[in-house]
């Protein structure tokens, strides 16, 4: 997110590396100058880098989708919110207000209980068993304040904080990291204080969380600041596989993502993988 000179990451901060097909990915990434080792630990150094991506997270996405527009018989739509996922004659029909397409396959990577409703909107019958146990996965809320201050916060080195108890879960200086040119905080509410003002009047809540902020703020004044809720922040229990076939006909239909196999940027990254090799044997 960018606001007034200052980069802010709203969501995923930073993240690990686990396996071998990941650590080529970030290699990958390292080599673009994309990703660069943010810290080995915030309070503590353990050893585990943490990753963070040169101008904001989001250009994760934006690299991973480079070169896609343009290629040969492929149309990228940005910005387009499927509303439906239907069976048809010729294959999957899929819906938006103003448009449709025909599809021989569909992947979905949007959250489960998003995914869910395009089928159930679209009539689509889910395949046996998996209904129930996709229907039950559950995920943490996240309420996140983006606050752009007159001068650095007293966020200390390396800039940022996760924390095991009290209101906040994790708290970062965006300039103190190096996305931002100008003093800027993320602050994520615990999953406790998230759901529990989940319903409050948002503006109410951002009072009251800048308020709770304050040690983190030091003598910094507030330019701005901003309540971004999180209603899908990762899976409560994820699934036990990377991918979910959910269908068969008209086509495969796959859908993945954090729920899948384990949370988080790394596990989002593994999950996709699985999709495609799922959609290369079905399709
Ligand atoms: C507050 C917060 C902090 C986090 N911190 C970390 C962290 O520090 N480290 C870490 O590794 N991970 C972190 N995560 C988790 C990480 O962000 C996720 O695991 C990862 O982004 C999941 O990727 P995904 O592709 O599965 O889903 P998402 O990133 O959620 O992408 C799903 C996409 O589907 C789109 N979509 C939904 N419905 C539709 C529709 N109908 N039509 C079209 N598009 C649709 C959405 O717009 C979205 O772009 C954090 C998450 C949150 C929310």
């Amino acid at each position: 997110m960018r606001a007034g000179g200052a980069v802010l990451d709203h969501g995923a901060q930073f993240f690990t590396v686990r396996s071998d097909a990941f650590a080529a990915f970030v290699d990958e990434l390292a080599r673009a100058e994309l990703a660069y080792e943010w810290c080995r630990g915030f309070e503590v150094e353990d050893g585990y880098p943490r990753y963070a991506v040169r101008g904001g997270m989001d250009r994760l996405a934006a690299h991973l989708g480079a070169g896609l527009a343009g290629a040969e018989g492929v149309e990228v739509r940005l910005g387009t919110e499927v509303a439906a996922v239907s069976p048809g004659a010729e294959g999957w029909r899929v819906r938006w207000p103003g448009g449709q397409l025909t599809a021989a396959a569909v992947l979905s990577t949007a959250p489960v209980p998003r995914s869910l409703a395009l089928l159930d909107a679209g009539g689509t019958e889910l395949d046996g068993g998996v209904g129930p146990g996709l229907r039950a996965l559950e995920y943490h809320r996240v309420l996140a304040v983006l606050a752009r201050l007159d001068r650095p916060s007293a966020v200390p080195e390396p800039g940022g904080r996760q924390l095991s108890d009290g209101l906040f879960s994790f708290v970062a200086d965006n300039q103190r990291k190096g996305i931002s040119a100008k003093p800027a905080v993320t602050l994520h509410a615990s999953h406790g204080l998230s759901a529990a003002r989940w319903e409050d009047d948002p503006e109410a809540t951002l009072v009251d969380l800048v308020a709770e902020a304050r040690p983190w703020l030091g003598d910094a004044a507030v330019l701005d600041a901003e309540l971004v809720p999180w209603r899908y922040s990762g899976p409560v229990e994820p699934w036990p596989e990377r991918a979910c076939a959910a269908a068969v006909a008209p086509g495969p239909l796959v859908l993945a993502g954090d729920a899948f196999g384990g949370p988080k940027v790394e596990g989002a990254f593994l999950s996709g993988l699985a999709a495609a090799e799922r959609l290369l044997a079905d399709g």
